[in-house]
């Protein structure tokens, strides 16, 4: 290890015959840089010079560099950059990484590349999903908001306490001062945003609104005919929030609604078999609340649900659907359905 140097050391001018860094790829700020640090300190690393080296440098691993130089503060790779075991590397804060763009994050591509808990200075995007109010780890209740910045890109952003009443589907916002998350969605390759104290959220103008007006909301959407449905689950729920209660509940067991429960909701889901009216005619599973389907049931009974599920067969309905992520099978869930009277 005697020929390890240390970037602070290197930076610091101290020569040696050969000089090998060993570091940890913290962060990619851009097509050719990035910043690498090890225990000692941190640097920017440049390979414009070199493009082809960039193959080598993957973000959060470890690299190790063979003599390189130093210009103006940033480290250049003089070999192309070899794989390294881990070592320990300086925790950087956000001011650590000053020399990062402060402007305004336009895509979520380019927020993809920040560091955990780096600050998202501005990001607009619309509201393209909503997941329900639940109790935070924290205090207080949270949800999901589902985002698509303007070209499209998906990202998801949990709002925290009163920020979680402050947007609506289907609507574009002004997010300034997120966080990036720790935590990730089941399929998702980027980390989660995350309001706190110091965000704003504010709807945007008409005209920066208008740039969103071919972003769909969810996954996608199609025409379809009804073929059948898969057997429904039924349950009761609290007519105040829809989550899923007991008929002898006295009150939600919510803890972002504790409603007092004199009666409840006599409720489903279901999978439904749905054709495409496209020319491959693929049948699709889609997964629906009842809320979604229009459907009010009178009584707990299977008969009267199934009655009413069959009425649906052979209907035309247009459906906006997001991918589900927890299943293998490809099912779709429904963001919402509208059938063709
Ligand atoms: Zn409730």
């Amino acid at each position: 290890m005697a020929n390890i140097q240390s970037i602070a050391d290197f930076k610091a001018g101290k020569k040696r015959k050969l000089t090998i860094l060993q570091v940890y790829v913290y962060k990619r700020l851009d097509e050719s840089s990035y910043i690498i640090a090890d225990l000692s300190d941190h640097a920017k690393l440049s390979v414009v010079t070199k493009p082809e080296f960039g193959k080598a440098i993957a973000l959060g691993t470890f690299i190790k560099l063979v003599n390189p130089s130093l210009e103006n503060g940033t480290i250049i790779p003089g070999h192309m950059p070899l794989q390294a075991g881990p070592i320990q590397y300086k925790k950087l804060e956000e001011e650590d990484l000053g020399n990062l763009p402060k402007e305004k994050l336009r895509t979520f591509d380019e927020i993809g590349k920040l560091a955990v808990k780096s600050n998202v200075p501005e990001v607009v995007s619309k509201v393209t999903f909503l997941s329900p109010k639940k109790p935070s780890p924290y205090s207080g209740q949270f949800r999901t908001a589902g985002v698509k910045d303007c070209k499209g890109q998906r990202h998801a952003i949990q709002l925290f306490g009163s920020h979680s009443d402050s947007v609506e589907m289907g609507k574009v916002y002004k997010f300034e001062n997120l966080t990036v998350g720790n935590f990730k969605g089941p399929m998702d390759n980027w980390n989660r945003l995350g309001t706190s104290g110091r965000t704003s959220i504010t709807e945007a103008s008409n005209e920066i609104a208008n740039d969103f007006s071919e972003i769909e909301d969810g996954d996608g959407k199609f025409e379809g005919i009804v073929l059948g449905h898969e057997k429904p689950y039924l349950y009761h729920s609290c007519p105040k929030c829809g989550k899923k209660c007991e008929e002898k509940d006295a009150f939600c067991g919510q803890a972002a609604c504790r409603s007092e429960l004199t009666e409840t909701v006599h409720d489903f889901n279901v999978t439904l078999h749905i054709q495409e009216c496209s020319k491959e005619e693929k049948i699709q599973k889609v997964f629906c609340f009842r809320s979604q389907l229009e459907i009010t049931l009178e009584s707990h009974s299977k008969e009267e649900l199934t009655t009413k599920l069959e009425n649906l067969n052979y209907k035309v309905c247009q459906v906006q659907y997001r991918k589900s992520h927890q299943s293998q099978d490809e099912s779709l869930k429904a963001i919402k359905i509208k059938f063709n009277s």
